[in-house]
């Protein structure tokens, strides 16, 4: 399988990126965000728990997240590979996903990480917002997302380096000059 996880801070591109991926490769695609606010919108326990700290910036609790990827991951079980997006955002989920994956006979591919500097990803999520209509595209909690980002996500790189699995790609410049360092990266590991 090919298993990939898009890696990157709120606003670098990862959501952009992992349509054009999908398309390409025809691979299964699991944002957590998505699947966190398809729980918001249906009311459920889960997405009542998850509202409250995605409306103040912050990061789900692991345990929540790893127990609600690991039913979403057996609904894509006959995918070619799955793109990872949004997912993990810290080191334990990190370790769950690996063992997620190597109780199902498979592991991550590569962990790309999208490169962007921090004044355009502001300037990205702002525009965003005004059509986005998320609650957590404003001013205030988009500085708590990039806290976050920096404080619990970031170390991720270095979990993946270990691995031998990092890839830095320069997320500055127009979507497909983006995807085609995208492309070259994949074809040159798949
Ligand atoms: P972005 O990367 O653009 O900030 P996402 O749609 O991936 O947006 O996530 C939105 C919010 O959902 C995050 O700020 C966080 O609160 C929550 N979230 C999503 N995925 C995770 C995760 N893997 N672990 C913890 N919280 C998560």
């Amino acid at each position: 399988m090919l298993n990939i996880v898009i890696f990157g801070a709120p606003g670098s591109g990862k959501g952009t990126q992992s349509e054009l991926i999908i398309k390409e490769y025809d691979l299964a695609h699991i944002s957590t965000g998505d699947v966190l606010r398809a729980e918001i919108k249906n009311g459920t326990e889960l997405g009542k728990t998850a509202a409250a700290y995605i409306e103040k910036g912050q990061l789900v609790p692991d345990q929540l997240i790893i127990d609600m990827l690991a039913g979403v991951l057996d609904s894509k079980k006959e995918a070619k590979g799955v793109i990872f997006d949004g997912f993990p955002r810290t080191i334990p989920q990190a370790e769950a996903l690996k063992v997620m994956l190597n109780e199902r006979g498979t592991d991550i591919t590569v962990m790309l990480s999208l490169e962007v500097e921090e004044e355009e990803l502001i300037n990205r999520l702002l525009e965003r917002g005004k059509v986005s209509g998320r609650s957590d595209d404003n001013l205030e909690t988009i500085q708590s997302r990039l806290v976050e980002y920096r404080e619990k996500t970031a170390p991720l790189a270095d979990y993946y380096i270990q691995e031998g699995k990092y890839v830095a790609i320069k997320g500055m410049g127009t979507i497909d000059e983006i995807f085609a360092s995208i492309k070259e990266v994949i074809d040159a590991r798949k």
